[in-house]
């Protein structure tokens, strides 16, 4: 009894690790990509808290992601900033590691290395 009680509490940690974890799972990301946030962080100095990174055509949906967006791809991630002097420290991160495509929302700053979209930008999601 105990057994298919502890069966079912860990069956269902699988299922919930498998559901909302899969999405962050680098395995997915460009690894040139992740190399180059890896610069941008040791250059910022902070750390980086990613909100978003690899998304599957449903998840980003879901999130009401662009159609063509980098995150299909494995181009792309959201940094969480939770102050101003985060912010401008990780878009000077950035910049460094050589990014070139910035968004910066509300709560987080998005980059892509997607070369297929207008280099040389910064945008905002501010409605
Ligand atoms: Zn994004």
């Amino acid at each position: 009894m105990w057994f298919y009680f502890w069966l079912c509490i860990n069956l269902f940690i699988f299922y919930i690790m498998t559901k909302y974890f899969k999405e962050i799972d680098d395995g997915n990301m460009n690894q040139e990509f992740l190399a180059k946030l890896d610069i941008a962080r040791g250059h910022a100095g902070i750390p980086f808290v990613i909100s978003s990174a690899y998304r599957t055509p449903e998840h980003n949906e879901e999130v009401g992601g662009a159609k063509d967006s980098a995150h299909l791809k494995g181009l792309a991630v959201d940094i969480k900033v939770y102050s101003s002097n985060q912010r401008y420290e990780i878009i000077r991160g950035l910049l460094f590691a050589g990014f070139h495509r910035i968004g910066i929302g509300k709560t987080f700053i998005h980059v892509d290395m997607d070369s297929s979209k207008a280099p040389r930008v910064i945008w905002d999601y501010y409605k």
